[in-house]
């Protein structure tokens, strides 16, 4: 079947509902076809080497600065988040890449090892070799930036990528890979496959595929892993969180709630490092709780955040506030927060901790804060979870706040300030549990594209 005959599935408006476009939904067919031109144009990109894939890779930098303004309106028109979050994750995204690009030779490139061979006389050296063809499987929230957590390590490893993007933001897909083509016209290195769930199962499946890089909930990773699972193909898990966010006694509180509301509220709480459990010692809560208050009431979405970019998210997000206002109080808005396609900012007091609202990925601007004797009983309430991607701790004490971080159950922490690990390309990101495995950014993320390559020789 040619592409011309592909069904199409359009894209949406989120604010409107409104016909962005249509776009094809590539079939197995399709999928094997250009994961098959990924692997002779893989075999070209690596051959380049690093300083020459770095240039290329600069040139695709240049490429994306110059036709920011069109990306920006992509990720607007298909998310419904306000142009200066689509500014601020385009171009967080182009840091990583920068990044990926310059540091690739360095962690990467072939290095002698000192070794206990020496006493037979022999060296050894060790190299990261690139996979091949890599498939990036990216949810819609931060539709550039996530994905190019993964596509700009992967390709600066000297892989070729087929990136499937969510079907609620295919354009933004597709326009990545059209840009990375005026940088990189000679091969098809990075392609983009549109379609729905079982276009991305067709590229886990995918014989050709070495290794699957996923972003998105926990409940579709364990699809993606069964589809691996049938050609023992590595995949990286980078899923959902509930992010924990604990108030000591000393804590700036007016900074600490700041923080909180914008880790609870940004991206409409649509964000995988979200804040959407507060725990405060009980000698700061009523002061805390007052001033996360006063923020939040000044609050509107609509006004300072976009829509709930999925239909169905917006049912998880009204079950949640039932669950959390039927059984906890209601301190900022409640059920009529809820104005599809835009939720209004929801705090709750006493919910219960194994109530549904309190153990399940909400995905919206609502949060839980619960009064805790001290700082002992919030890291076992805060390490209750299933989830570990981020948390964050506001303590004045700097030994004892170093001292839980390292305790946290989670890939992240951080100590008064907001989680700004996405934006920092030399950490690792990535969690435990149910957030996932693996990891993408900083030295880490550019050895998952690879395979270490350990040589020995008789001198
Ligand atoms: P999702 O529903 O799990 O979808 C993620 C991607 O998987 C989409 O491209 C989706 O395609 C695809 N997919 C669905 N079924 C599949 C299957 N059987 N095989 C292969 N691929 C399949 O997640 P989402 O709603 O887009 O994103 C929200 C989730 O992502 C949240 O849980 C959030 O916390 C998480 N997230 C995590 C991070 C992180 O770095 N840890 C970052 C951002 C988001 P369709 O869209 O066509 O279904």
């Amino acid at each position: 079947m040619s592409l011309t005959e592909l069904e199409t599935f359009e894209s949406l408006d989120p604010a409107t509902g409104e016909v962005l476009a249509s776009y094809p939904r590539h079939d197995a067919a399709a999928v094997r076809a250009a994961v098959e031109r990924a692997t002779e144009a893989a075999r070209w990109w690596a051959e380049l080497g690093f300083q020459e894939r770095k240039r290329r890779l600069l040139d695709y930098k240049a490429v994306l600065t110059r036709n920011l303004p069109r990306v920006v309106a992509m990720v607007s028109q298909e998310t419904g988040k306000p142009e200066g979050d689509a500014i601020l994750e385009t171009a967080l995204a182009i840091t990583h890449l920068d990044w990926a690009a310059r540091k690739a030779a360095k962690v990467l490139g072939r290095r002698r090892v000192a070794s206990g061979l020496v006493a037979m006389n022999m060296a050894a050296t060790l190299e990261y070799l690139p996979l091949g063809v890599i498939g990036v499987i990216g949810p819609w929230n931060y539709p550039v930036f996530t994905p190019m957590g993964s596509i700009g390590y992967a390709l600066a490893a000297g892989n070729a990528v087929v990136f499937k993007p969510s079907e609620y933001t295919p354009g933004v897909g597709v326009l990545l890979a059209e840009l990375f083509a005026e940088a990189v016209p000679e091969q098809p290195v990075f392609q983009a496959v549109t379609g729905l769930g079982e276009t991305g199962a067709a590229l886990a499946g995918d014989p050709g595929v070495k290794k699957i890089a996923f972003t998105g909930s926990a409940a579709t990773a364990r699809r993606v892993m069964a589809a691996c699972a049938q050609n023992l193909t590595p995949m990286v898990a980078e899923c959902g969180g509930k992010d924990a966010f604990i108030v000591d006694a000393g804590a700036d509180l007016g900074a600490a709630a700041d923080a909180a509301l914008w880790g609870a509220m940004s991206n409409s709480g649509q964000t995988c490092v979200g804040v959407e459990r507060v725990y405060a010692v009980d000698s700061v809560y009523d002061e805390f709780l007052r001033e996360l208050t006063k923020r939040a009431q000044q609050v509107k979405a609509g006004e300072h955040y976009g829509p709930i970019t999925m239909p169905g998210q917006l049912d998880i997000i009204r079950w949640h506030i039932d669950d959390a206002t039927g059984s906890g109080k209601a301190i900022v808005g409640g059920p009529e927060s809820v104005r599809a396609p835009f939720v209004d900012p929801v705090i709750v007091t006493d919910v219960p901790e194994d109530s549904r609202a309190v153990r399940e990925e909400t995905f919206g601007p609502t949060v839980t804060v619960k009064r805790v004797a001290d700082v002992a009983e919030a890291l076992e309430k805060a390490n209750a979870s299933a989830y570990g991607l981020a948390g964050t701790i506001f303590s004045g004490d700097r030994k004892r706040a170093m001292e839980l971080a390292r305790r946290m159950l989670t890939g992240m922490t951080a100590i008064n300030s907001i989680i700004s690990f996405a934006g920092v390309p030399a950490l690792p990101f990535g969690g435990v549990g149910e957030s996932g495995f693996g990891r993408i950014h900083g030295a880490d993320g550019l050895r998952e594209f690879t395979r270490p390559k350990a040589v020995s020789r008789q001198r």
